[in-house]
């Protein structure tokens, strides 16, 4: 079975998530069989579907015609033969009982086409135990939607022990035509990713008021305005339901052993049924008490190291257990539970020695195996990080690129191909990602400048050459999705990007500098997309970011026409920021990507990161910017900059 063999899913379960996915594989244009075990239930979770697709409409997020498109091609069913008989892919939802599931299963392979790739969104059972009933366990994958699917850009594709690596890229690739973010987990370990990292968390902020050191209001208070997560831990566990977290735990304690015993703290709220704010009581009151307020002022340096440690210690976990790289993990949680930065990239950017000797003088004080530190943390701290380890393939020897450092706190990334004109092959894309990652990591670095070498391009576009090498349908569409994923980076990456044009910017060029976040030219430069005059489109973001910057019909006539379009053009219709004379071009250049990185760098990031969010989806955008709002009122920065403003000099903004 190939991706593109697909046609029609069955989703079997109607309920919370069923219908959810159901509506994302119809809106990405797959024929859906929607299957639960009556009619009433069946229906019910139909006229969830139509009524979630007409507020899309009403929200212009979609057309009327394609959420009546849509639902149209969902089908609902209770009888199991109809169901999956004609399908090629399916995906259960139906309650978390392993004896549910199995009978589910028992079914499906009775009915369901040999090649059928099976897929269950189970939150916290064995993927390799449901494999094993259904005499194809091969075919047979983990699909982890968050909830709601329609809004959560995350789902944890999970390899059982005998999945093939086939039906892992099939699932994936699922995944992406539903227009979300795969992150592959290569084992099946109770928790996957991103609860493995939450739930011991949840259950780590318990044993801090528990053993005395800290209140509820103070850890709060640490995570939400210091750590910097969405929500406090107790916060976040009655959002989610202490119950959840509760069996989440449970399984990991019978899986994973003593360092995942529920702290009793957590245990009190299932034993009284303090399921959080679904019954209106759970850590916090939400009937008679006025719910979670969590103060901004009470944070503490002691808490925030212990809650990070704990988290360092769980991707230190994964990453010994090979089950994902820091990259994913911290993709996922991102993408997963609304984190401002993964949690690797915080555990680095707190010092993984500093939170090495915290585990270890917790685990001599309390004695508690939940202490002892993960292999994968201590060889992490080894390296220098998790993501300065070797195996992520990050170098800083680069030959297509080059990075300098020629202002201070500013990163600047030359395309290095002045003979080629800069333009872009597959070994320039794996260079600028490092490049990115590169200065990521540099606590130095608060903005980058990217520009070309010599004075004629910022880049020509691709190379051509290395487009006639993969004439082949699949490989042009992985170097479009490299590409594509590649400059992605550059919008998503956490601090203010500057592209400066000086000479051609044109195909994938212009693709590249729309990742930046502002852009400056010289009074020469010649923008364009050329595609379509060598038959070709522009396949690295160009249909879809260009439009965002520009509107969409001045990028159909950008595209259509393969014109190519001065500077001052293109800077009045909003693509280039500033056009400066080709004499004066690479000063402007760096005291534009200085003056960005004398800018907050926290409001910076969760500007980007709400600005993009909200450029998919405005409710999660509003959503991303309320609760960055809060976070910033408990920062340094905020102080630094009231306090400049007053005083009539320049805010010196430190990031904290
Ligand atoms: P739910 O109870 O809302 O829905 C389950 C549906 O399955 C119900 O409509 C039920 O009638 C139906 N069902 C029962 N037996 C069936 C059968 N034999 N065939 C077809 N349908 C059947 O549950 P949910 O929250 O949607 O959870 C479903 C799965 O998704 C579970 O495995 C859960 O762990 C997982 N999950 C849930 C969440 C979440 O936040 N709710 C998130 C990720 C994953």
């Amino acid at each position: 079975m190939e991706s593109d063999d697909i046609q029609t899913i069955a989703v079997l379960g109607a309920g919370n998530m069923g219908h959810g996915i159901a509506e994302v594989a119809a809106m990405a244009g797959y024929d859906v069989m929607l299957r639960d075990i009556n009619e009433e239930f069946v229906q019910n979770g139909y006229e969830q579907i139509e009524w979630s697709l007409n507020k899309l409409a009403e929200k212009e997020q979609l057309t009327q015609e394609e959420a009546d498109a849509s639902i149209d091609r969902i089908t609902p069913v209770v009888d199991m033969e109809e169901a999956v008989g004609d399908v090629e892919f399916v995906i259960e939802a139906v309650p978390e009982k392993m004896d549910i599931k199995k009978d589910v299963y028992g079914d499906v392979v009775e009915y369901a086409p040999e090649d059928a790739i099976l897929a269950t969104n189970t939150s916290s059972l064995s993927i390799t135990d449901l494999s094993e009933v259904t005499e194809r366990p091969e075919q047979f994958c983990g699909m982890h939607f968050f909830n709601p699917p329609v809004r959560m850009a995350l789902v944890e594709v999970i390899s059982g022990a005998h999945t093939a690596d086939e039906t892992l890229d099939v699932a994936e690739d699922l995944a992406e035509a539903f227009g979300k973010t795969p992150v592959r987990v290569r084992k099946d370990v109770p928790g996957f990713v991103v609860n493995r990292i939450l739930v011991p968390l949840m259950n780590e902020a318990c044993w801090v008021v528990e053993d005395g050191t800290a209140t509820m209001a103070e850890v709060d208070s640490t995570v939400k305005f210091d750590i910097g997560l969405p929500m406090g831990a107790f916060e976040l566990g009655d959002q989610v339901g202490n119950d959840v977290t509760y069996h989440v735990l449970e399984y990991m304690h019978d899986e994973l052993g003593e360092a995942y015993a529920p702290c009793p703290l957590l245990e009190e709220t299932v034993e009284e049924e303090r399921y959080g704010k679904k019954v209106g009581r759970g850590f916090y009151d939400y009937e008679d008490g006025d719910g979670a307020q969590v103060p901004t002022d009470q944070t503490r340096d002691d808490v925030k190291r212990r809650l990070l440690a704990t988290m360092a210690n769980e991707v230190g976990h994964l990453v010994e257990q090979d089950v994902a790289p820091p990259r994913d993990i911290d993709q996922a949680v991102m993408l997963g539970a609304g984190y401002p930065e993964g949690p690797a990239k915080m555990a680095d950017k707190a010092g993984l020695e500093t939170l090495v000797e915290t585990l270890e003088a917790l685990e001599e004080s309390t004695g508690a195996e939940r202490y002892a530190v993960a292999d994968g943390l201590r060889e992490a701290a080894e390296d220098g990080g998790f993501h300065g380890s070797a195996d992520d393939g990050e170098t800083t020897e680069f030959t297509t690129i080059s990075v300098e450092y020629p202002r201070e706190r500013v990163g600047h990334i030359v395309l290095d191909r002045e003979a080629r004109m800069n333009t872009i092959n597959p070994d320039v894309l794996d260079e600028l990602s490092a490049a990115v990652d590169l200065l990521e990591d540099d606590d130095d670095v608060r903005s980058i400048l990217l520009t070309g070498k010599g004075d004629r391009a910022f880049s020509a576009g691709a190379d051509v050459s290395g487009f006639a090498a993969s004439a082949e349908p699949l490989e042009a569409i992985e170097l479009s999705r490299k590409g594509q994923s590649t400059f992605g980076k550059l919008e998503e990456v956490g601090m203010p990007v500057v592209a400066g044009i000086d000479g051609f910017a044109l195909g994938g060029g212009l693709e590249l500098a729309a990742c930046a976040d502002l852009r400056i030219a010289s009074d020469r430069s010649e923008l364009g997309l050329p595609e379509h005059s060598l038959g070709l489109l522009p396949g690295w973001g160009g249909t879809q970011r260009l439009q965002r910057l520009i509107g969409m019909g001045r990028a159909k006539q950008v595209i259509f026409t393969s014109d190519r379009f001065d500077a001052e053009t293109m800077a009045d219709w909003g693509f280039v920021n500033e056009v400066v004379p080709h004499t004066e071009f690479d000063e402007a250049a760096l005291d534009l990507a200085e003056r960005l990185a004398g800018g907050p760098p926290v409001a910076q990031r969760l500007t980007k990161r709400a600005m993009l969010r909200g450029s998919e989806d405005i409710e999660a955008g509003l959503e991303l910017e309320a609760q960055a709002f809060g976070h910033l009122m408990g920062t340094d920065d905020l102080m630094e900059g009231i306090t400049a403003f007053s005083t009539d000099r320049d805010p010196e903004f430190e990031g904290k």
